[in-house]
């Protein structure tokens, strides 16, 4: 497929619902940092899930998060519980690659 093929075939999502989400500013509690421990993560992704409970694009962000296999959280939905819905990552780590088979 030549490369002009690509750019005619490539498929644009509407992420306009983005602009409303409750999570502006807050990536840190959404994507882990490097080494982050099982305690650490249980804390952030409450505080994450607090802030998903608030935002009125919840259902359209976590059906993104699905289709897309998005890593972190979204939609009030961990990627433990986003695999464990039957929506796998792609490129599972940890305990999640261990059970993929
Ligand atoms: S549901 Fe949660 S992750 Fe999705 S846009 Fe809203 S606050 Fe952000």
């Amino acid at each position: 497929m030549a490369a002009v093929d690509v750019v005619f075939h490539r498929t644009f999502t509407d992420d306009r619902w983005m602009n409303s989400a409750a999570c502006k500013g807050l990536t840190h509690l959404f994507f882990p940092l490097p080494a982050e421990r099982p305690q650490a993560r249980d804390r952030r992704e409450a505080a994450a899930k607090s802030v998903c409970a608030s935002c009125t694009v919840n259902a359209t962000c976590r059906e993104f998060a699905r289709t897309n296999h998005e890593y972190g959280f979204w939609g009030g939905e961990s990627e433990d519980e986003r695999h464990a819905a039957g929506f796998r990552l792609i490129a599972p780590i940890g305990v999640r690659a261990r059970n993929v088979g």
